[in-house]
C-alpha cells in the first residue's frame, strides 16, 4: 500500500503492545482509518471467564463518527451479570465480547461532517445507537428501537479498551468542572433522569424509591433535583442507605427494621407518595408499590425482575394510579450533564474505587462480590 499525505498528519495510536489503528488526519479533519492488528480489551470469553487480551475489531470511521481515546469506564450491574450468568434475558453471550458501556474520554479524530465537537474535547458517550430511520427513532423513542446497537449487549462489543469509534450524535462534550470519572457516571444518571422525566414531578412532590443500588441512587438524586421536597429510599443493606442518606433531602428506610408503607403513611398523613419509583426488581417490592402511592399518584417501574411478577392491579386501580415503565433513556444526556455541571447533582461520593486497566479482571471480581459498601467501581483505561 502506498500512503501519500499532503499537508496532513498520520495519528498512529500506539495502544499497549500493538499498533491497532492508523488514523489519517489532514488539516485536523479525519480522512480515513487503516485497520492494524488488534487492540487490548477486556473480553468476556464466556460465562465466568474474562481476559485482558488483544482483539481485532472493525472500528472504521464514517463521516459522522468520532474517534475517542477512552479515559474511564464504570462497571455496570449488567456487565457483572454477563460475567457471572452469561446472559440477561434474551441476550446471551455466545462469542467473546468486550465489556463496558459507561465511558468518558477525549476526541482524537473527527469525521468530515462532524460540527459540534473538536479535537481534544472531553466527552462521554451514549452507548446505545439506534437505526436513525426506524419508526421508534422517528418518534423520539430511540431507546426502544428494536434495532438499537448497545455497547456490551451481545453481540455488540463494549468500550473497555483504549479507543473507540462512535457516532458524534451520541457523543457529548463535558464541561471543565466535570471530571472524567464523573463523566463516566452520566450513563447511569441518565436512567435516573429518564425516570424523573417520566414521573412528571411537580414542585414539592414526595417520592419513594425502592432499592438503593446504583440505579436507585441515581433515581433518588434525579427526583430530588427535579423538584421533589422529600425522597424516601428503602433497601435491606444499611451501608447503601448510609451512603445515599448523606445527601440532604433523602430519607432512608431499612426494611429489615421498619415497614416502608408504614413509614410513608406516617410521614404523609396517611396519604401516600406522589411518585413511587421501583428500582429493585424484587417481586415483593413491585407488589408493594400500590401501598405506597397516593391517590392519583404515579408509579415508575425502573428495576427489571428476572421473571414475570405479580402486580397489585386493584390496589393501583382504586387509587387511579398511573403506571409507567422505563427502559434505558432517550434524549436526556444533555440534561444529566447540565445537572452535574450546575452542582445540583454531585456523583463523586458514589465512586467507590478506581482500578487500573491492567487490574480490570480484579475490578470485575470485586464487583461480582457485591459488597454493600461499593456503589460504583470504575476502571481507568487512559
Ligand atoms: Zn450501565
Amino acid at each position: 500500500m502506498v500512503l501519500v499525505i499532503l499537508k496532513g498528519t498520520v495519528i498512529r495510536e500506539k495502544l499497549h503492545a500493538v499498533d491497532s489503528v492508523v488514523n489519517i488526519v489532514v488539516d485536523g479533519s479525519y480522512i480515513a482509518t487503516i485497520q492494524g492488528a488488534a487492540m487490548k480489551a477486556l473480553v468476556l470469553e464466556e460465562k465466568g471467564k474474562l481476559s485482558l487480551r488483544d482483539i481485532a475489531l472493525n472500528q472504521t470511521m464514517g463521516p459522522n463518527d468520532v474517534r475517542i481515546a477512552i479515559h474511564t469506564v464504570g462497571i455496570c450491574g449488567s456487565d457483572v451479570h454477563y460475567y457471572t450468568h452469561g446472559g440477561i434475558g434474551p441476550f446471551i453471550v455466545k462469542e467473546p465480547m468486550v465489556l463496558g458501556h459507561e465511558a468518558s474520554g477525549t476526541i482524537t479524530a473527527l469525521g468530515e461532517k462532524v460540527k459540534h465537537l473538536r479535537l481534544g474535547d472531553r466527552v462521554c458517550m451514549e452507548p446505545g445507537v439506534p437505526d436513525p430511520n426506524s419508526r421508534a427513532s422517528k418518534l423520539g423513542l430511540y431507546n426502544v428501537d428494536p434495532a438499537v446497537s448497545f455497547w456490551a449487549t451481545p453481540p455488540i462489543h463494549g468500550c473497555l479498551m483504549p479507543a473507540v469509534t462512535h457516532p458524534a450524535a451520541y457523543t457529548f462534550k463535558i464541561p471543565d468542572n466535570i471530571s472524567f470519572a464523573e463523566a463516566a457516571m452520566v450513563e447511569p444518571l441518565a436512567v435516573g433522569v429518564q425516570a424523573a422525566q417520566k414521573a412528571l414531578i411537580k414542585p414539592g412532590d414526595v417520592a419513594v424509591v425502592l432499592g438503593a443500588g446504583p440505579i436507585g441512587m441515581m433515581v433518588a438524586l434525579a427526583a430530588l433535583a427535579s423538584g421533589c421536597s422529600r425522597v424516601i429510599i428503602s433497601d435491606v443493606a444499611q451501608p447503601k442507605l448510609d451512603i445515599i442518606g448523606n445527601y440532604a433531602g433523602i430519607e432512608t428506610v431499612n426494611i429489615r427494621n421498619k415497614k416502608l408503607a408504614e413509614y410513608v403513611a406516617e410521614t404523609t398523613d396517611g396519604w401516600g407518595a406522589d411518585v413511587v419509583f421501583e428500582a429493585s426488581g424484587v417481586p415483593a417490592a413491585i407488589r408493594d408499590v400500590a401501598n405506597l402511592v397516593c391517590p392519583g399518584g404515579t408509579c415508575v417501574m425502573v428495576g427489571m425482575p428476572v421473571e414475570p411478577v405479580a402486580l397489585d392491579l386493584v390496589g393501583l386501580q382504586v387509587k387511579e394510579a398511573t403506571l409507567k415503565t422505563v427502559f434505558r433513556y432517550a434524549n436526556v444526556y444533555d440534561r444529566a450533564i447540565n445537572l452535574m455541571a450546575s452542582g445540583k447533582i454531585d456523583l463523586k461520593p458514589l465512586i467507590s474505587e478506581t482500578f487500573s486497566f491492567a487490574d480490570s479482571i480484579a475490578a470485575f471480581e470485586r464487583a461480582a462480590e457485591g459488597r454493600p459498601t461499593d456503589v460504583k467501581l470504575q476502571i481507568r483505561v487512559g
